[in-house]
């Protein structure tokens, strides 16, 4: 199929010709149509390589009002390498959607930096989750109005020990939010996560 078939909205579309993208990866196939039409949480089963980052980028984009400057979606991401090619890479796909800000956070960064760009208002905030909760905490970073949460590569970010950072950031978003947890193998630790903040979570696998 093309990505054209996914009805994706104009200026999405344009930026997805500009960057050689025609047709949709499987993860994308499945997890784009199926984010964009209902609000149940989703578990995925996506490695790098798959294209997981336009599977949950696109329909975020796709519904977030570039109007409200509320922070409308928050992507959780283990390192800050991954949180730069991520907010890079949403950048790339929001270039035609005037007024969409995504802003990237991450520790071993002037922070004082990060908040400035937090006042100007982001629609979409990258992070790492150290960082992320140190923003929460400065009251920097606000998520009452969150209606997406991704957890990316959540099983890296168990392994990393940010257990008690992603339980803060959980908890600092709305109950009516959707999360979108994408990982490459299901532990115990990262199902413990899907079981105690997920509701009847819809799972695809790439
Ligand atoms: P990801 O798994 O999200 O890190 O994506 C892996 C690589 O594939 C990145 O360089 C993307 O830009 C590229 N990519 C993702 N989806 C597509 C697609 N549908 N068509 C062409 N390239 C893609």
């Amino acid at each position: 199929s093309t990505f054209l078939e996914l009805g994706l909205k104009e200026p999405i579309n344009k930026a997805l010709t500009d960057l050689g993208y025609e047709n949709p990866t499987v993860i994308q196939e499945k997890a784009i149509p199926q984010i964009i039409s209902s609000t149940d949480d989703l578990k995925a089963f996506a490695q790098t390589g798959t294209g997981k980052t336009a599977a949950f980028s696109l329909p975020i984009l796709e519904l977030a009002d570039e109007n409200n400057h509320n922070t409308q979606a928050i992507i959780l991401s283990p390192t800050r390498e991954l949180a730069v090619q991520i907010g890079k890479n949403i950048q790339d796909f929001a270039k035609y959607i005037p007024n969409m800000k995504v802003v990237t956070v991450y520790g071993g960064a002037n922070i004082e930096e990060q908040i400035r760009k937090l006042k100007k208002g982001a629609q979409i905030v990258v992070g790492t989750p150290g960082r992320t909760v140190d923003l929460i905490n400065r009251r920097a970073l606000k998520l009452g109005n969150v209606q997406w949460l991704v957890l990316d590569e959540a099983d890296e970010m168990l392994n990393m020990g940010f257990k008690d950072e992603l339980d803060k950031v959980l908890d600092a978003t709305p109950e009516t939010k959707q999360t979108l947890l994408f990982s490459a193998t299901f532990p115990r630790e990262v199902e413990a996560i899907a079981k105690n903040y997920m509701t009847r979570p819809i799972e695809v696998t790439s």
